[in-house]
């Protein structure tokens, strides 16, 4: 759908040196919204989760919500940010349907938390994202334009407005521009994305799920000529939300500013809409000139001033953060860097420590996640958290496999049966006649069948050509459909024909 002219990636990398930078924001999973007593309970029916205060009605004052502010400095100090001792809302004057107080309550030259920073690793190789602010805002309402084929405004021939999100409690976090990263950009913007999130979630201050817009970044990228001292012209893609959409965004932005470069063009600086069907980008909104938003603090709202004791109180309660986390797990399950960044990049981190947690081996959880399960989660284009399978039954097959129930092959059929709903692996196995054979009567049958049916075989390892006992074994697991235990097979095998 793009028309733009793009350069190869590898190429652009020959000439060109990435610039990138991140602002992303994160919906607090707060009880009420930011300003007001107003439920943010996410799918309610548009306009019923709204008030005076929200709504921006002559004569309503807004309180703000502490929750809200402790979250934001839980957000800092998780990033190693410094707190403000002193900090103020203020109004971002802007007329726009979806504000309809005509402002938009956010912080300005007094951010709550500034100059943190976050490591993240891509292939084994550090890059420190410097933190430039995290501040409070509050969200917007949420348009809906009705009757073009986008979903945009364009072609559309009426808008509707839900209020229910405006005022909900917003933090944005802001990166430093980000140099350095060459042809790495794209994927170092997409783990810093991740780590952020894996951070948000560790804080519990907001669900993240980035499909719900609870959390949406707005991706910078410029080039520059290699060897030249001055950065180029950035673009913002605004709203990016998904993980994988963050490095689409990187790698297209670069090939297309690349190929206009190339030509003697000059790069607009303006916001851009990414596309997820096409992973192209299109112009938004030129930013050119400067916006005069007239910013001013908030007179409703008294200042926010945390005092040290809360500050050091947050930070003495801070949870364990995934970069740690992940150190400790890799030497309780004995992995490597490496292997534990296999895990992250599969997501499978929380699965596998439920795994182990519900009493599977490190090893062997790993294995499953990694393995079966990776399998059928990209055969049917899902997260494997996505599957219909909980980590405690997980290891309940591993269980059931080290007990000898099942075979590795019988608890693959009893995984299909647990995927599509047909209960827990001990009832599947049960359902579905799984189970191991022991050494029964059905059992013993089978190998002296396999005897008799085989006879040149048969023959071939009395005379002392043991290796051809495989030809029966495989004859026998045939015959019982997979369900013997083939050592057991084996020995039956041999003690019939190997005299001892
Ligand atoms: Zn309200």
């Amino acid at each position: 759908m793009s028309a733009d002219k793009l350069v190869d990636f590898d190429e652009v990398l020959t000439r060109y040196e990435p610039v990138i930078g991140l602002e992303t924001h994160v919906e607090l999973g707060t009880a009420s919204k930011m300003f007001c007593g107003c439920s943010t309970t996410f799918g309610a029916e548009p306009n019923t989760q709204t008030c005076p205060v929200c709504l921006g009605l002559p004569g309503s004052l807004p309180v703000a919500n502490e929750i809200g502010i402790e979250s934001t400095i839980r957000i800092g100090l998780a990033l190693g940010c410094r707190i403000a001792t002193w900090s103020r809302f203020a109004r971002k004057n802007y007329f726009y349907p979806d504000i309809p107080k005509g402002f938009q309550t956010t912080q300005y030259d007094e951010p709550l938390c500034t100059a943190g920073h976050l490591d993240v690793e891509v292939d084994g190789e550090t890059y420190r994202v410097e933190i430039e602010r995290v501040h409070l805002e509050e969200d917007t309402g949420k348009n809906l334009h009705v009757g073009g084929a986008t979903g945009r405004i364009h072609g559309a021939d009426h808008s509707l407005i839900d209020y229910n999100r405006a005022g909900i409690p917003l933090v944005e976090i802001v990166t430093r521009p980000i140099p350095g990263t060459g042809a790495k950009a794209p994927e170092v913007a997409k783990a810093y994305v991740t780590e952020l999130r894996e951070i948000l979630l560790a804080l519990g201050v907001s669900e993240v799920r980035m499909e719900q817009g609870n959390l949406r970044s707005d991706v910078n990228v410029s080039l520059a000529s290699i060897g030249s001292l001055e950065w180029g012209t950035r673009t913002e893609t605004k709203n990016v939300n998904s993980l994988r959409s963050v490095e689409r965004a990187v790698r297209f932005e670069m090939r297309r500013q690349a190929a206009v470069l190339d030509e003697g063009g000059r790069i607009l600086q303006e916001t851009r809409h990414f596309h997820e069907d096409s992973g192209t980008t299109s112009p938004g909104r030129s930013k050119e000139e400067a916006t005069d938003y007239r910013y001013f603090p908030e007179p409703d709202l008294v200042p926010v001033a945390p005092d040290e004791d809360w500050v050091a109180k947050l930070a003495a309660t801070l949870p364990e953060l995934p970069a740690a986390r992940r150190v400790r797990l890799s030497d309780e399950w004995g992995i490597s860097p490496t292997e534990m960044a296999w895990l992250v990049n599969a997501g499978a981190v929380e699965l596998v420590s439920d795994t182990v947690a519900a009493g599977a081996s490190p090893a062997d959880a790993r294995k499953w996640w990694l393995g079966e399960l990776a399998r059928r989660a990209n055969d049917s284009g899902v997260e494997l958290a996505e599957l219909a399978v909980t980590p405690a039954q997980v290891a309940e097959i591993v269980g059931l496999v080290a007990a000898g129930t099942v075979n590795d092959q019988l608890a693959r059929q009893a995984l299909d049966g647990v995927l599509a709903g047909e209960g827990s692996p001990a009832q599947v196995i049960e359902a579905r006649g799984l189970a191991v054979m022991g050494e029964s009567d059905e059992l013993v049958a089978a190998v002296d069948a396999a005897i008799e049916g085989n006879p040149d075989v048969a023959g071939k390892v009395r005379a002392g050509k043991v290796q051809a006992i495989g030809a029966l074994v495989g004859a026998v697991m045939k015959t019982t459909r997979g369900k013997a235990d083939a050592a057991t097979v084996k020995r039956m095998l041999e003690e019939r024909l190997i005299p001892s």
